[in-house]
């Protein structure tokens, strides 16, 4: 018997609080879990799940133009935001009842409230200021986007948060920021009809890629119609005449726009929480230090997923519950394996990627190889679309290994899993090459490679 209201206390109903909660009620613990707003998190609710579904929707204008070329005569089109939005609305409200669904079977207890800690076994439920106390706790909170408070008409900005429910579909909007989310709605936002353009401090897009899908990218989003302007940010944001927003950047442009968007990053959420009453550590961007198990500082208290500051990806916070439950409920201590991660950018055209780009494999070996092919997509051919599919692997001339994949182009992001499990099971080039290929496919280029483009000795491409 144990003295505490519960064995494990989740507070956060995300991707990582849900499965731990679902996995360890499984096992007959007693699980309770609380969730402040939507069971299913930024996931379900306001990330992954309905970015694709709007990734979907912008595709379509593309595949009506595209069709042409094929003999097809596609009539009047015409978009309905709204219908969009409901749609959307629907089917994470169908994911959210899954996730109830799933917790409830499992026996867990939920618990529609905000939850903070008191003390190293005890959680106070703020919406009827009940305490309840268990063995271990699981903080699963995750993350906001940074509101960016230092900008002089923040509050006039939306951020990835908003975007998925505007009340109107904007004509005008302008982006800022230059990782993946930024990116995504760009083209989101152009997909659907909106003047879109993109506004970041660097100097190019998409800073931790290999430079020839930024490149790729960023050239491709340029050829659609969507502005792209690199070193400058936005100072000052102001309203304007209609609702409409007058924004002036660094290098002294004025841009009048229906809606700004926000999308520089991500904080945890960790203030008002009573980590410090628990006395659990952060650092400096507040989010929770834990060890390679997942442990806080304090005994008893974990945490998992985005608060963590670790990689922030569904899979991973999936997988971080998993090795949790594993070393504390199974006797079977498991760490989170963080290394070679497949990940797509949902971008038009896709990047999928695993593995180091070509400047960080060349930090890290003297002699690589590099195997790159740029073409144009079969479908493109009677499309007359002009864009093209780029393909690189990174070999370790050492021992012939390939450590970094890269491929900018359609299902890229499909691609991208296989080659997670290629890579993860130490795949070298080798194997590809006595892969047979399957035609007529974009893929079939990965196998069909043989020399190297070109190398990297020391750091310097010969
Ligand atoms: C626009 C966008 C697109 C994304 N696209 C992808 C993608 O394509 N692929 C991918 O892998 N990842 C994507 N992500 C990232 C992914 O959504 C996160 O990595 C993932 O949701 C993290 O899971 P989590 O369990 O750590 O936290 P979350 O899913 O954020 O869940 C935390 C939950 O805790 C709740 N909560 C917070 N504080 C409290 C409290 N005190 N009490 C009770 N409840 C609380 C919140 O309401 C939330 O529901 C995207 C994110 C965004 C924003």
């Amino acid at each position: 018997m144990t003295a505490f209201d519960y064995d494990l206390f989740v507070i956060g109903g995300g991707s990582g609080g849900v499965r731990s909660a679902r996995l360890a009620a499984g096992m007959g613990k007693k699980v309770g879990i609380a969730e402040e707003f939507r069971f299913g998190g930024t996931c379900v609710i306001r990330g992954c799940v309905p970015k694709k579904l709007y990734v979907y929707a912008s595709q379509f204008h593309e595949h009506f133009e595209d069709a042409a070329g094929f003999g097809w005569t596609v009539g009047e089109t015409r978009f309905d935001w709204k219908a969009l939005v409901a749609a959307k609305e629907a089917e994470i409200t169908r994911l959210e009842g899954l996730y109830r669904k799933g917790l409830d079977n499992a026996g867990a207890t939920i618990l529609q409230t905000r939850a903070v800690l008191v003390g190293p076994n005890t959680v106070r439920l703020t919406a009827t200021d009940e305490l309840v106390t268990a063995e271990r706790i699981v903080i699963a909170v995750g993350g906001h986007p940074t509101p960016h408070f230092d900008l002089p008409g923040h509050d006039l900005c939306i951020t990835s948060n908003e975007a998925f429910d505007l009340a109107e579909l904007p004509k005008s909007i302008l982006i800022s920021g230059g990782g993946y989310i930024a990116v995504e709605f760009a083209n989101i936002f152009h997909g659907l009809g909106v003047e879109t353009t993109l506004i970041y401090r660097g100097k190019q897009i998409l800073s931790r890629f290999d430079q020839d899908m930024r490149a790729g990218l960023q050239a491709a989003m340029i050829a659609k119609g969507i502005r792209v302007i690199c070193e400058d940010i936005i100072t000052h944001v102001a309203e304007g005449e209609g609702g409409r927003r007058t924004v002036t950047t660094k290098a002294g442009e004025t841009l009048v726009v229906d809606q700004v968007m926000l999308a520089l990053g991500r904080v945890p959420n960790t203030a008002r929480l009573g980590l410090e009453t628990a006395g659990v550590r952060t650092n400096e961007k507040g989010a929770i230090v834990v060890d390679d198990y997942s442990r806080t500082n304090v005994p008893g208290i974990f945490a998992l997923g985005d608060v963590t500051d670790r990689v922030q990806l569904t899979p991973v916070a999936i997988h971080e519950a998993m090795c949790f439950i594993e070393t504390e409920f199974r006797g079977n201590p498991v760490s989170p394996d963080l290394d070679l991660i497949a990940t797509a950018v949902f971008s038009q055209p896709e990047i999928g990627t695993v593995g180091l780009s070509e400047e960080e494999a060349a930090k890290k070996f003297d002699d690589l190889e590099v195997y790159r092919a740029e073409f144009r997509p079969m479908k493109a051919t009677l499309s007359g679309r002009q864009e093209k599919t780029i393909m690189k692997l990174i070999v370790n001339a050492g021992d012939r290994k390939v450590v970094g994949a890269h491929i900018l182009g359609h299902e890229a992001g499909e691609m991208a899993q296989l080659l997670g499990v290629s890579l993860k099971a130490g795949v070298t080039k080798d194997d590809f090459d006595r892969t047979m290929a399957v035609h007529p496919t974009a893929t079939e280029e990965l196998v069909t490679m043989y020399q190297p483009s070109y190398r990297v000795r020391s750091g310097q491409r010969v």
